[in-house]
């Protein structure tokens, strides 16, 4: 599938609102559709207000990213071999062996490449550029040649994000 998935694997659209308006879909239509209108209002006052009181106790990700970055950030705890060509490329090697064809085990060897002007990246083993976020031999690597692994994680999942994507003023008023 194109794009990114940051991690995240979500049911399609008409399925995740089928079941958050499971009340409201026997509803008679002009009632349904002002149900669903203060539904949605609601939603969006609560997430504005999580988004604001974690701000202000200093967090930088939401909490459903901050488990994805957990098991993300997991992978480091592997002892990986990293070779460096320069701090914008190297090959990490698995401390794990593993089977690559039936009977026939090698530790795998990967190649991290960093773009420092867009802080973004790739691996050879398409996490990275999958999810947007560094996959653990891209924070191998980092943490090698001394980069910031949260200053590679894009915008769009910081908790500023969630603020304004539901802050009617900033985003205009969607409903
Ligand atoms: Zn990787």
């Amino acid at each position: 599938m194109a794009g990114r998935h940051y991690g995240f694997r979500t049911s399609n659209i008409v399925e995740s609102l089928n079941s958050l308006f499971l009340e409201e879909r026997e509803m008679p239509i002009v009632v349904m559709l002002d149900a669903i209108l203060h539904r949605v209002m609601d939603r969006r006052f609560e997430r504005l207000q999580v988004a604001n009181k974690l701000i202000a106790a200093g967090q930088q990700f939401p909490p459903s990213m901050l488990k994805v970055l957990a098991t993300f950030e997991f992978h480091t705890a592997r002892n990986n071999q990293v070779e460096r060509s320069s701090i914008r490329e190297g090959k990490v090697t698995e401390d794990a062996l593993v089977e690559v064809t039936f009977g026939r085990m090698e530790r795998r060897e990967r190649t991290v490449l960093l773009d420092y002007t867009n802080m973004t990246g790739s691996c050879t083993c398409g996490r990275f550029q999958e999810n947007g976020i560094p996959c653990g031999h891209a924070l191998a690597f980092m943490t090698h040649v001394g980069a910031v692994p949260y200053a590679f994680i894009p915008a769009i999942l910081k908790l500023t994000a969630m603020r304004d994507s539901y802050n009617d003023e900033e985003a205009g008023t969607l409903m």
